[in-house]
């Protein structure tokens, strides 16, 4: 019998031993930044401010991100929630031989001051808000108050320009 094992012992294929790799000299991946919520509205802000600048005839999407000091993935990030938001377009064009987006307004507010206050612009919730969700502009504490200050300070604008102004 414990010939028997023996023989058992002595057939069984022995493990091979793990060998200790060199370690393989790989490109880094570009770490993500991380940044905070409060971050990405007011860059989501700034982007739409420049875009807004370069008017009508678009910007290309690089020029902005190299302008921010963004990567091309934070950039794109912040340019489709524009998008989303109705108040950009992205086309693709091919430019130097490399395919890449041009980012055009579309809308464009009547001042800049205008945009730095508006609550959407800025607001935490906006991935969350819909006519028909829970968060909405219907129940929105924000939307109202900047629309009625908005509304005094066209008034006072125009109040200022004179009668003519006014008509
Ligand atoms: S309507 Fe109100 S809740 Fe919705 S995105 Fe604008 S500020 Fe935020």
């Amino acid at each position: 019998m414990k010939q028997k094992k023996r023989a058992q012992k002595r057939r069984e294929p022995k493990a091979p031993k793990k060998q200790a790799r060199a370690p393989r000299k790989q490109a880094q991946p570009q770490q993500p930044v991380e940044r905070t919520e409060e971050e990405l509205v007011d860059l989501t802000s700034r982007v739409y401010k420049l875009v807004v600048e370069r008017g009508r005839d678009g910007v290309l999407q690089s020029e902005i991100w190299k302008e921010l000091g963004l990567t091309s993935r934070d950039g794109s990030r912040l340019a489709i929630r524009l998008e989303r938001r109705g108040l950009i377009g992205r086309v693709k064009v091919l430019e130097e031989g490399r395919w890449t987006y041009k980012l055009t307004p579309l809308r464009f507010p009547t001042d800049m001051a205008s945009i730095e206050k508006a609550p959407c612009i800025i607001c935490q919730y906006e991935s969350k808000c819909s006519v028909d969700g829970e968060v909405s502009p219907y129940v929105c504490p924000w939307l109202g108050p900047w629309v009625i200050e908005e509304a005094r300070a066209v008034r006072a604008r125009v109040a200022e320009a004179g009668p003519v102004a006014a008509r």
